[in-house]
Parts: C-alpha cells; structure tokens; sequence
C-alpha cells in the first residue's frame, strides 16, 4: 500500500498516542484517569459541584505537560502532514496539545485543550500561562465570573463535529491510533468514513470496541508501529 499526494488522509488519535509521552489513558487504568474518578472531574456535573477539586485536577494535568514532550508517533503524523499537505487532516480526541507542539498544523481539537480556558459567564477566551493558577479557582479579570479549562467533558458537545463530518466522507484513508473506540460521537466517525468509501486503518495496543469497522488492524505500541508504516505508505 502506498499513500499519493493527491490522496485525502484524515486520522483520529484517542490518549493512547500519547501514553509513551508518559500521559495516561483512562481505558489502561480502569475508568480512572490520573488515579481520579472521570465523574469527579470531567464532568459539568462535577464542575458545579465541586469546581476546586476539578481546577486541582487540570493544574496537575498542566504541571504534568510542562515536561511531557511528544513521541515518535506524534513526529511521525508531522512527516505525514509534510507528505500530503492540505490533504491532511488530524482529529484528535486528546486535551494535551502535543500534536501541535510535534509540528502538524492542521489539528481539529475536538475534545478542545488544557492549555485554554474560558469564563464560564461572558466566555471570554484564556490562555492558561495568562492564568494565576495559586487561586483555588481562578476568576475572569472582566467579569469576574469563574473560569474552567477548555475541555469538552462527557455530556458536552464537541468541537468541529460539522468539519469533521464533512472530511470524513471525503476521506480516502481514515487511520485510528490510541483510541479504545468507546468514547461517542468519535468511536462512530470510523463508519461513516466507511460508508462513504474510506479504506479503515487502526493501530492500537488493543482491539477497539470498533474492531470489525477496521480494514487493515496493527496491534502494537503507536510509537514503535506508525514510523515504520508511514515509511512504507509515502516511500
Ligand atoms: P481511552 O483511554 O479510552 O483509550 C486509549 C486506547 O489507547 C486504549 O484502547 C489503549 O489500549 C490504547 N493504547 C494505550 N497505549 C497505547 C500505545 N502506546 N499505542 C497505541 N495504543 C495505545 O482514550 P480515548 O479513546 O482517547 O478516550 C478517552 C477520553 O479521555 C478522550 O476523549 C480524551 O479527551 C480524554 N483523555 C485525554 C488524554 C490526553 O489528552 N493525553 C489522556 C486521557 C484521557
Ligand atoms: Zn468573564
């Protein structure tokens, strides 16, 4: 198999991409994510309930990107951006920004970024360095309502769904990396770019919930598995 440059590439990478940068999924350690429960803190629910232990959460999850670099399997979708150019297309489901930090220009952050926030009453637009992050939960400057992190949290639209549908079924190739498959609306973007023609690929550690969507399956680490195959895909 070998990818033209004319051909339309769309990938969708889930926590696993970045589990070898050192972050954790939540699928590898049951349910939790970072040793918290997910409806303690990835929830709007959980935010209004307890907005101190929800900010504790995401400052830990900022502290821990400071140092978190990205891995040969973020360099490798870089290379593959280079390669196919405008007919490149990343979404991904991650809050952690190392696609951008790998290089790749053309990134859909669906589940949108730990390093934004917004306030939650006029929604203005933060970016989390700009932030006294000291406060237990900290304040807009112009209105002084509170602000959170720009996440989605389950039970939260995601971002771009209207771009990403219209990639999907435009797609020749649609390439899952890290991703368990369970998460909707992204675990069901693997049928629609199959029904609208796309040839499926997935690298995982594991088979996705998704599974028998997939057209040619690579079980392994992403970091060790995608160098070697977009080697041979853009040779
Ligand atoms: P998930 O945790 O549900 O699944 C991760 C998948 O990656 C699993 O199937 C696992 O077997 C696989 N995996 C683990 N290590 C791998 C590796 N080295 N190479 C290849 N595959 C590997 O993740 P999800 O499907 O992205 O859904 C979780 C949600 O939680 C996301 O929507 C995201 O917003 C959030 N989250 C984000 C991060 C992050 O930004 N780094 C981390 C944890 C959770
Ligand atoms: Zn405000």
């Amino acid at each position: 198999m070998r990818f033209s440059k004319s051909d339309r590439i769309v990938v969708l990478t889930g926590a696993g991409i970045s589990a070898e940068s050192g972050l954790k999924t939540f699928r590898d350690s049951d349910g939790l994510w970072e040793n918290y429960r997910v409806e303690d803190v990835a929830t709007p629910q959980a935010f209004h309930r307890n907005p101190e232990l929800v900010w504790e959460f995401y400052k830990q999850r900022y502290e821990q990107l400071k140092t978190a670099k990205p891995n040969p399997a973020h360099f490798t979708l870089k290379k593959l951006e280079d390669f196919a150019q405008t007919n490149f297309s990343l979404i991904t489901q991650n809050v952690d920004g190392l696609h951008f930090q790998a290089g790749n220009n053309n990134v859909l952050e669906m589940h949108g970024s730990i390093l934004r926030c917004f306030c939650v009453k006029c929604r203005n637009n933060y970016p989390i360095s700009d932030v006294d992050l000291e406060k237990p939960i900290p304040f807009c400057e112009k209105c002084k309502g509170m602000l959170r992190p720009d996440v989605v949290w389950f039970g939260e639209i995601p971002y771009h769904l209207e771009k990403i549908n219209i990639l999907l079924q435009k797609a020749d190739y649609f390439i899952i990396i890290g991703t368990s498959g369970v998460v909707y609306p992204a675990a069901g973007f693997l049928q629609t770019a199959k029904y609208y023609g796309a040839m499926t690929i997935g690298i995982n550690r594991e088979k996705p919930a998704n599974y028998y969507l997939i057209d040619k399956f690579y079980l392994g680490k992403a970091g060790e598995v995608l160098p070697k195959l977009v080697d041979e895909w853009i040779e």
